[in-house]
């Protein structure tokens, strides 16, 4: 099988990451989670102080970021100046600083060559907002995973029960509603399906379906 790529594009807690990750250890390839790279460098601003406002300012704190990603079973490793961020950049507040740093074009440019770079030698899935429009234009597999905000908030306050934390369901509801807003209402590379992508609405599905929907059109599509 040659080179490809599958784009998986959705709003928060559609289940982009789980299914994306099982796809990924299926098929015997690499597994990249783009939010992941939003949320460090929202994590890397609040860490050393500067206003996510502050565009000017977050664009110039790229310049003393290093970022390295390390794909492995699980998924994937992030590093931020050496430090393992990977727990670190999974909170709420976080995501909501993803979503104010990702509407600023300079962020998103430097995301997408690292992003760009990571599917020129290797067959990945790639999840995020903006990868069948923008990352990866000519990927074999577009899909965009949908879901219900309720169903969504559902999930995303059993992740946090999981984590030990004391979620309120109508708080989380409401910021997954405000940060879908944000990425699909912004200037540059707002969240939004690609025309030749595949939408699945995965709101009465279960994970393993999802993931066999995927699997099924790649069977399909690269030979
Ligand atoms: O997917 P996740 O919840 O980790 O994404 C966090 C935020 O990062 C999103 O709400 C979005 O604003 C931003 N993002 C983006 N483009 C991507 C991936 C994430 O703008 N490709």
């Amino acid at each position: 099988m040659k080179r490809f790529s599958i784009a998986v594009d959705g709003p928060a807690g559609s289940g982009k990451s789980t299914v994306a990750k099982r796809v990924a250890a299926k098929l015997g390839i690499i597994y990249v989670d783009t939010g992941a790279m939003y949320r460090t460098v929202a994590l890397h601003c609040t860490q050393t102080g500067i206003d996510l406002q502050a565009e000017a300012a977050v664009v110039a704190s790229l310049d003393e970021l290093n970022m390295r990603i390390e794909p492995n079973a699980e998924g994937q490793k992030i590093f931020l100046n050496g430090e393992d961020v990977t727990a670190k950049i999974r909170t709420a507040e976080i995501g909501k600083g993803a979503s104010t740093v990702g509407a600023y074009q300079k962020v998103r440019e430097r995301m997408v060559e690292l992003q760009q770079d990571m599917a020129k030698e290797l067959s990945v899935i790639m999840d995020g907002r903006d990868i069948g429009t923008v990352v990866l234009p000519e990927a074999e597999v577009k899909i965009y995973l949908d879901a219900g905000v309720e169903e969504r908030a559902r999930r995303r306050v059993g992740e946090l029960i999981a984590k030990g934390e004391n979620p309120d369901f109508e708080e989380i509801r409401n910021m997954i509603i405000q940060r879908d807003y944000n990425d699909m209402n912004r200037a540059h590379s707002p969240l939004k399906k690609a025309e030749d992508a595949i939408s699945l609405d995965s709101t009465s599905m279960t994970i393993a379906e999802v993931e066999q929907a995927i699997l099924d059109i790649v069977a399909e599509r690269v030979k």
